[in-house]
């Protein structure tokens, strides 16, 4: 046992009978990571199999730890900074240390080495015990753990196939935005919108292609929504959104209608196009829930009030607001359209003298012939027109419409003595209504003198200075004044003293409660009697029968207006009845 340290002679070949020897190099070797006995000048005294990678040996020959551990044939740099023996020596007691070695000319893998000191019967340092472990597979796998262990949490919090945040984010979210509604006096809209009839794609083009289009629903639904909305995917086609930009009721409704916009396209499957719709349940905080709990369970029950009632349809959870809010936004929205579209037109209602029964004049009234819903009459857009400032535009358009035919008629041969335009309040608010007017006369060359405005009796007594200047400024241009719906806004005699009236319009109600109440005849002859006082000149609307007709005329009122002579008539109706040849 040459070049065998004395104190390793001793260790190895002394101090172990022949079977303690074979005992321990069973030890050494079961152990799996490399294992060798170093002494100080560096020479392996004992080593196991893992560490010689063929057998393991007591000091059979001379071998030093580099040429075992790292450097098969160059020895460590002077400085042995990190060589756990000079550490030992050092410190006298064991060390860990962690190092990088080249192993069969591969990629460098990483060790975490310890080593222990040895000491002889005179507790002097002899040498090392030091175990090395290769940790490189270890630090990857913490690495991968460490990376994976961030997807986990994501994933907790998303949806797997859309990536859109799941149920529990989504609570979370709303819950904080509920408080912050809370402290503000905010309000909080939450959106259930379910897939009509995803079965049906799933059953027919399969779950692969089913999730192709729940992707594109994600990505169109995210396209649509704007910072204050949340949205999220709580199960199969279930989305969920919330907004707490919400200051009015019409607010939710809007961004009900904006997601219908991601159904507005069809989807592609298998390169076919397929129509796909969703229906939406809405409540709303804090009227219909304190907490996300209560507000998700409500937008769940209006969720299925919308399926059942209709699908393609949105239900607030307080179903009186679904209505409003629907007719609302459906007309204000397609109101918007209606001009460009070009779905409105112009019907004349004849205004017949009553006593020879000839055709004096014609009232303008709008129509909206809406491409889905068919004829909508104007009671029912013209105050949603009025609430958005769009009777502005519309009512203007009705002025060029009415003049363009008054011309027209005026010069083919049309008895008449004029048109009638009904002029809304909001149109008063137009600083420049009588330049605009003026315009049109100009543009259409329509003589001011066929024309008659129609301004109702209620917006005269609430709007006194302003109306009567814009009123005197169309007087001017020689067009007629006439008060409309009247005896309804209870006007004072001084009032009508200021304005520049040519005609009264006795509201249709009293002449439909002619015979029936002793106080319309009442204040029937009152409104006659007013007009011959004040020289005015006095219209019945709404004449249904003969007997009114002549009621009215031997009472002396000399116009009339209503369906006992003529609906109001398309403008093709009205020449086949008043045209001659
Ligand atoms: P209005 O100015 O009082 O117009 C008369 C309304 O009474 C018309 O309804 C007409 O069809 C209806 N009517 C006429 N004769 C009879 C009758 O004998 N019996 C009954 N029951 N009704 C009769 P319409 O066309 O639905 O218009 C309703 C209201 O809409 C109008 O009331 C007017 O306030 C407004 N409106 C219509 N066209 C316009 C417009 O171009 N601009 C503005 N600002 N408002 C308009
Ligand atoms: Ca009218
Ligand atoms: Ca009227």
């Amino acid at each position: 046992m040459k070049n065998l340290s004395l104190e390793a002679q001793e260790f190895v070949d002394s101090a172990m009978a022949d079977t303690e020897k074979q005992f321990l190099l069973t030890v050494i070797n079961s152990i799996p990571d490399p294992l060798m006995v170093i002494d100080l000048d560096y020479k392996v005294q004992i080593m196991n199999m893992a560490a010689s990678k063929n057998q393991a040996f007591i000091r059979n020959s001379c071998i030093y730890c580099h040429e075992v551990s790292h450097h098969p044939h160059t020895s460590c740099p002077d400085n042995k900074k990190d060589c756990p023996l000079e550490l030992v020596k050092q410190s006298l007691s064991p060390v860990s240390i962690v190092k990088e070695f080249p192993l069969n000319s591969k990629k460098n893998r990483i060790f975490e080495i310890n080593a222990s000191p040895i000491f002889n019967a005179n507790n002097e340092l002899c040498g090392i015990i030091e175990t090395s472990k290769d940790i490189t597979d270890h630090l990857n796998l913490e690495k991968k753990v460490y990376e994976n262990n961030l997807d986990l949490h994501y994933l907790r919090y998303h949806d797997a196939l859309t990536n859109l945040p799941n149920l529990s984010l989504f609570s979370d979210r709303l819950t904080q935005s509920i408080r912050k509604a809370r402290k503000y006096n905010r309000q909080v809209a939450v959106f259930h919108l379910n897939l009509d009839r995803f079965k049906q794609i799933n059953d027919s083009f399969g779950k692969t292609q089913g999730d192709k289009v729940l992707s594109n629903v994600a990505i169109r639904l995210k396209s649509i929504l704007d910072k204050s909305e949340a949205l999220a995917r709580m199960s199969a086609d279930e989305f969920l959104i919330y907004s707490d930009n919400i200051n009015v009721i019409d607010d939710a409704t809007i961004i009900a209608q904006n997601l219908f916009q991601a159904f507005s396209k069809p989807f592609i499957i298998n390169n076919q196009p397929i129509n796909l719709t969703a229906s939406i349940g809405i409540s709303l905080f804090p009227q219909d829930g304190n907490n996300t709990d209560e507000l998700l369970s409500k937008a769940d029950t209006a969720l299925h009030k919308a399926k059942d009632e209709s699908l393609n349809s949105f239900q607030f959870y307080q179903k009186e607001m679904t209505a409003n809010a629907f007719t609302y936004v459906m007309m204000e929205s397609s109101l918007t359209k209606a001009l460009q579209n070009e779905e409105f037109e112009l019907f004349y209602q004849p205004k017949i003298s009553l006593e020879d029964r000839k055709l004096c004049g014609f009232e303008a009234l709008i129509r909206w012939q809406h491409p889905s819903l068919g004829l909508i009459t104007p009671d029912q857009f013209i105050p949603i027109a009025e609430e958005s400032l769009l009777i502005l535009e519309i009512g203007e358009w009705v002025i060029k419409q009415a003049c363009k035919q008054a011309k027209i008629w005026s010069e083919n041969n049309l008895d008449f003595n004029h048109i009638a335009i009904n002029l809304s309040g909001k149109q008063f608010q137009d600083k420049v209504l009588d330049k605009k007017i003026k315009k049109i006369l100009d543009d259409t060359q329509c003589p001011p003198e066929i024309l008659e405005f129609e301004i109702t009796e209620s917006h005269l007594i609430e709007n006194t200075s302003h109306t009567i200047d814009i009123l005197n400024k169309i007087k001017a241009m020689g067009i007629k004044i006439s008060i409309d719906d009247f005896g309804t806004g209870y006007s004072s005699l001084s009032q009508l003293n200021q304005l520049p009236i040519d005609t009264l319009k006795i509201d249709r109600s009293f002449t439909l409660e002619l015979f029936k109440t002793k106080n319309s005849k009442a204040i029937i002859l009152s409104i006659i009697a007013l007009g011959k006082a004040m020289d005015i000149n006095i219209v019945a609307e709404g004449i249904e029968t003969e007997e009114q007709a002549n009621f009215l005329k031997n009472a002396g009122c000399y116009q009339g207006q209503g369906y006992y002579f003529f609906k109001p008539l398309s403008k093709d109706k009205i020449h086949a009845n008043f045209y001659k040849d």
